[in-house]
């Protein structure tokens, strides 16, 4: 049975491209007849915007994309993110780093020989084997390749929280998704998800990318750096919005149900529509 999520990080309300990622999600789940959840990424407090545990789950609801059980909060499955790390510990996956953002080479990663050094209290990072996976066959784009891998990535930060890589690749699997639907800004993280869960021996979901809407300059729209929260009293125009940005066909004019409308675009979802000119 197909299970899918939309999982935002509480930082500010939802903007156009949080709902792009929210509806792609939810049509290829709902088109499927498979399971949609709502799973809320609160790992990072010093980010939270209180405000969002609350306009994000409102804002969805009143665009008419309701998820299936109860809302998932990553920060009450730390027991499991520490057990996920110590398995990987004693698999000789992780190793503690002392490096700062100034001494860190490229991509992030250490280049400090922290992984030979013994008793040192830093971050913890995932070492990256020679032979990990660096390529994804993507269900929107087909196979995609990394530009580069980084031969280690951090799994849980110096100020003692779990890193998102390492909480995501957990609860994904936990959570039993068989599908991830998410912007292709998070190729690369998907990429790192997938090592993580091959190194604890376990499949990795499918994956599938879909295009970021951008600012005039460019730029993906962020909840951090104020993109423009939707606006919930217009969820028929937004929808249109999403609908049109993901090249999916447009509901009928005088469709004025949002439940009719989401029900025409379940029925017309079309992977091969979606428009990747913007990737
Ligand atoms: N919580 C992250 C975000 O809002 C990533 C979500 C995901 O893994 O789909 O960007």
């Amino acid at each position: 049975m197909y299970r899918g999520r939309f999982a935002p990080s509480p930082t500010g309300p939802l903007h156009l491209g949080s709902l792009v990622a929210a509806l792609g999600s939810f049509l290829d789940a709902r088109s499927q007849k498979g399971e949609w959840r709502l799973r809320i990424d609160d790992i990072d407090p010093p980010r939270h915007d209180t405000a969002s545990f609350r306009s994000i789950p409102l804002c969805l609801e009143s665009h008419g994309l309701t998820w299936d059980g109860p809302i998932i909060f990553q920060s009450q499955r730390r027991e499991a993110h520490e057990h996920a790390l110590s398995t990987l510990r004693s698999g000789g996956h992780l190793f503690d780093c002392l490096c700062t953002r100034a001494t860190l080479g490229e991509l992030g990663a250490c280049v400090s020989h922290c992984r030979d050094r013994k008793d040192i209290e830093g971050s913890v990072r995932f070492h990256v084997p020679n032979d990990a996976p660096d390529r994804i066959n993507d269900l929107f784009l087909g196979e995609q390749r990394a530009s580069a891998r980084p031969s280690n990535f951090i799994v849980k930060r110096r100020d003692g929280l779990i890193a998102y890589q390492l909480a995501t690749a957990i609860d994904d699997l936990d959570e039993g998704y068989t599908h991830v639907i998410r912007g292709a800004d998070l190729l690369e993280s998907s990429l790192r998800q997938m090592i993580i869960h091959q190194a604890l021996g376990h499949l990795s979901p499918e994956y599938g990318h879909l295009p970021i809407v951008t600012d005039q300059s460019g730029n993906k729209l962020s909840k951090q750096t104020g993109a423009q929260a939707i606006d919930t009293d217009t969820p028929n125009t937004n929808l249109r919005r999403a609908l049109a940005f993901l090249g999916q066909p447009t509901p009928p004019e005088d469709m004025d149900c949002i439940d009719d409308l989401l029900h025409h675009a379940t029925a017309n979802w079309r992977h091969d529509a979606l428009n990747l000119r913007n990737l």
